[in-house]
């Protein structure tokens, strides 16, 4: 950073923060404020799911319900470990055309693009808490072969990988799986923070990324953990409680460059961040979600790749939705260290099957 700042204590006065990735101002309103306790999930999770369901149409001996298997990987004596599907429901699919047609002064296109289930585990309520090192490596190494293979052909232009877990957070399944949507657009929300970097890295000569990972292991007051590989925190100017930001410490714009200790890596910070979150937040719904540089932006010096985890402990009410911005009662340093101490993981629940 080139700039003169401030690592002091945030006061406990309402305060607003800038998020210069999301070009956001956030809200941070303590006069509302709540505890870290106390902005916890309803425990979700603690309707116990069984190990097995027979009507769930991931839950092995439901194959002949399935569309084909586009990847599969076995372990041990179960038939398969990972298995990664066509979405059954799909919201884009391969047949579409990218030929925008006109209508008046309006204009529509056919809904292109591929929508796959990665089943993580043939175990019902084996959710990413309760599951081994291992286990996890193999669905972020699945996440990137999906990724290569979607992103090389022709007309995708991006790919989103992404995990919705509990109602809240848009699952109809419980059974453990994350989705993967390529597009043949790049969305204008991505196209804002690619131009947000872009802007940043052409006044300040370096990426705001790898800029924000130095300034926050110097300020050391929003990290929850560190390994070889990533750090994650909680952004400066997170926009609601509890964010965390998974971000890899070498620069790449886009995730299909991570490498295999970085897979490892990964996968390591993950686990320890959702058994954080499982933990100390009371088992909440939650999304998290990859970011990576659209294709053709592969090798920016401006684009840096990660992964943002999102617990569901507020609702966007009118304010946020007539403003665009968020008022997040938790202060980002407080959130940070709520989660840095090492969480009693309850059983029960979504952690059902933690040996
Ligand atoms: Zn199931
Ligand atoms: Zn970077």
């Amino acid at each position: 950073m080139k700039r003169a700042t401030s690592t002091a204590p945030a006061s406990h006065r309402n305060e607003m923060r800038y998020n210069p990735a999301t070009g956001r101002w956030v809200i941070y309103a303590l006069s509302r404020r709540q505890r870290p306790r106390e902005m916890v999930g309803a425990g979700e999770g603690s309707r116990a799911e069984p190990a097995y369901d027979e009507h769930c149409p991931f839950c092995p001996g439901h194959e002949q319900d399935l569309p084909p298997v586009l990847l599969e990987y076995g372990r041990g004596d179960s038939p398969w470990q990972i298995r990664v599907v066509e979405n059954k429901y799909p919201a884009l699919t391969p047949e579409g055309d990218l030929k925008r047609v006109c209508q008046g002064i309006y204009m529509k296109m056919e809904g292109y693009g591929h929508h796959e289930v990665l089943i993580e585990s043939p175990v019902h309520n084996r959710q990413i808490p309760a599951m081994t090192g291992g286990e996890v490596e193999m669905i972020v190494d699945a996440y990137h072969r999906r990724y290569l293979e979607l992103i090389r052909l022709e007309k995708n232009l991006l790919v989103v990988i992404f995990r919705n877990c509990g109602r809240r957070a848009g699952a109809s399944l419980a059974h453990p799986h994350s989705q993967i949507i390529s597009t043949g657009v790049v969305p204008g929300h991505v196209r804002e923070q690619e131009y947000r970097a872009q802007q940043y890295f052409d006044q300040w000569g370096s990426c705001m990324y790898c800029d924000m990972i130095a300034e926050e292991l110097s300020a050391g007051i929003r990290i929850i953990h560190a390994n070889r590989s990533f750090v994650s925190f909680v952004p400066y100017a997170a926009a609601q409680p509890f964010e965390i930001w998974i971000m890899p410490r070498v620069h790449k714009a886009h995730f299909g460059d991570i490498s295999a200790e970085e897979k490892a890596d990964l996968a390591s910070s993950l686990h320890a961040m959702l058994r954080r979150v499982q933990g100390r937040l009371n088992d909440p719904d939650y999304n998290y979600v990859i970011h990576s540089s659209a294709k053709y932006r592969t090798d920016e010096p401006q684009a840096h790749w990660f992964l943002q985890i999102g617990p569901r402990l507020t609702t966007r009410a009118g304010f946020e939705i007539g403003s665009g911005m968020s008022i997040n009662t938790s202060l980002p340093e407080e959130d940070a260290d709520f989660l840095r101490s090492d969480p009693p993981l309850e059983k029960g629940g979504r952690n059902a099957s933690q040996a």
